[in-house]
Parts: C-alpha cells; structure tokens; sequence
C-alpha cells in the first residue's frame, strides 16, 4: 500500500457509523438577546403597571393637558433646534433673528408661537431666512451672524451641511413632504443628515407636524429616569426608542410639554422640590422601592 493510501491509526479503529454520529451532533445554540425595548416594556408591565399613566396624568393634573398647534415652518425649525444644542433657548433665538436680518427672504411673515415647553422669549413674527442665500454663505460670515448661539465653529458648517443634504436631495430647501410620512420614516430621513440625532429630528417632526414622537431632553430624561420609567443607564438612542414603547401615541406632545416643564420647576437637576411633586410617591429617586 502507498503513503497515500494507508488510512491513518484513528480511521482504522472507529467505525464508520460512529463517525457520521459524531459529525452530526448539533451544535450548542446561543441565545438570542432580548431586544432591550421589549424586555424594558414587559418589566414596566409586570413590577410597575400602570406608572406611565399615573405619571401622565399627575402630570395633566399639574400643568393640564397641551393641545397640540404648529409654532413655525419645518425647516425654520431644524436649524432654531441644531441652534439650539448646548445652549439656552434664548441664546438661539437671538441668533436665528440675526439670521433673518442678514438673509431676509422676501417670503410671507410667520407667526411665531412659542410653543408650551419652550423655554425662550419667543421669536418676533417674521418671514424665514433665505435658506439658499444661508448656504452659500462664506463660512466666517454666517459663524459670525449665528456666534451668539455659542460653538458656531460647529453649528455654521452643520447648518450649511444640512441645508445642502435638504437641497441635493429633494430639490429645495423645504421638509413639509416629511408630514406625508410616517413617524419613524420621517425620523429616519432627518436622522440621515449628519448632525441631527433624534432628538432633533423628534422636535421638528413633533411640533411642525404633531407627529407621535417624544424627544428625550435634558429635562424630560431626568425625570423618566428618576422616576423609573427609563432605564438609569439607558443612554440617547434606547431612551428614545423606549419612552415611544411606553408612551400612547396621542400622550406624546402632551408628555413631552409636561415633562418638560416638571424638569425645569419641580425636579430640578440639584435639589428636586420632591414636597412639591405629585409624582413622589412613585418615585424611585426618593424611594427605591416605590410601586
Ligand atoms: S419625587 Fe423628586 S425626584 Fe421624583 S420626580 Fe418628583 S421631584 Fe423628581
């Protein structure tokens, strides 16, 4: 017999049958991973049933009930929130009227509604910015008109980014198509720019259009957090997802005004005013094992 033909000292002794056995024994499966939403969602239902509703409604108790009312045109109001990221409401509105007064427009007046939840003086009733003529502008310059709003290094280039994502993709600078989708969809396509998170893309689409949707600021995570609603480490995304499990599609606005405001006279970040607040005996903050 040749080298090459000679079977090997293991092949000899195991029959073949035990072989084919062996090689067919089925591998260990792993687990899936529960998707965290869900799994959050079933733990809410079972140990704390009914919280979101005891907190909504405690809430309406407080600061009644929200009604729904668009404050200003879709694409005003992305470039007002990515104006407002890290800083206070009013500083954004400052800088978006210099915004109007260094590219009028010539379109027809807004009326500017603040918005219950709002945290800045209002905006004057004007026509928007001339989106193409903010685009095309010399970066410096518009750092320059848009400065009191802070880190405008960021928010200039993120403002032209997405003026032009807007434009080469739908042929101006108007999103009022984003009302003809659905929530997620919506979301999806103004997440798609870069720069804007779904925290963003949830305020444009919850008070141009009242889309379901419930953005998560600073304001309303404390305050789910606190209480238990969310998850203490659940960072931006999960929150998002979550509070959309959680919350009926017709409490979103209503939820994230409330909220919103419980945050900033209530529970504040440094020494929440729990002997003020109707949601205390639920609370996980100032009981952990409140019900
Ligand atoms: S009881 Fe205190 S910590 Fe809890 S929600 Fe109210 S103010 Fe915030």
């Amino acid at each position: 017999m040749s080298p090459a033909t000679k079977p090997t000292p293991a092949a000899k002794t195991r029959p073949t049958t035990q072989r084919a056995t062996k090689a067919a024994k089925p591998k260990k499966r792993k687990r899936a991973r529960p998707d965290p939403v869900v799994a959050w969602s079933r733990r809410m239902a079972r140990y704390r049933p009914g919280l979101v509703d005891f907190t909504l409604d405690e809430l309406a108790e407080r600061y009644g009930r929200p009604v729904w009312e668009r404050r200003l045109d879709p694409t005003s109001e992305l470039i007002l929130t990515i104006l407002t990221q890290n800083t206070a409401d009013t500083n954004a509105e400052v800088a978006f009227e210099r915004l109007r007064a260094a590219y009028p427009s010539g379109l027809p007046v807004e009326v500017h509604r603040p918005g219950e939840g709002w945290g800045g003086r209002g905006l004057a009733d004007g026509a928007p910015p001339d989106w193409v003529r903010v685009e095309m502008a010399p970066i410096e310059e518009l750092m320059d008109v848009i400065r009191p709003a802070g880190i405008a290094t960021q928010k200039a280039p993120r403002i032209q980014a997405s003026l032009r994502k807007i434009r080469e993709e739908r042929g101006d600078h108007s999103l009022e198509f984003l009302g003809e989708m659905t929530a997620r969809e919506a979301r999806d396509w103004l997440t798609g720019i870069n720069g804007v998170a779904k925290k963003t893309a949830s305020v444009v689409l919850l008070f141009c259009f009242g889309l379901p949707l419930v953005p998560i600021d600073r304001h309303v995570e404390r305050v789910l957090k606190r209480v238990g609603l969310l998850p203490a480490k659940a960072i931006d995304d999960l929150s998002h997802e979550i509070a959309l499990a959680l919350i009926e599609p017709d409490r979103s606005y209503e939820a994230h005004v409330n909220l919103i405001r419980h945050g900033r006279l209530v529970c504040h970040a440094r020494n929440p005013a729990h002997e003020l607040c109707p949601l205390r005996d639920r609370c996980r903050f100032v009981n952990p094992k409140a019900p």
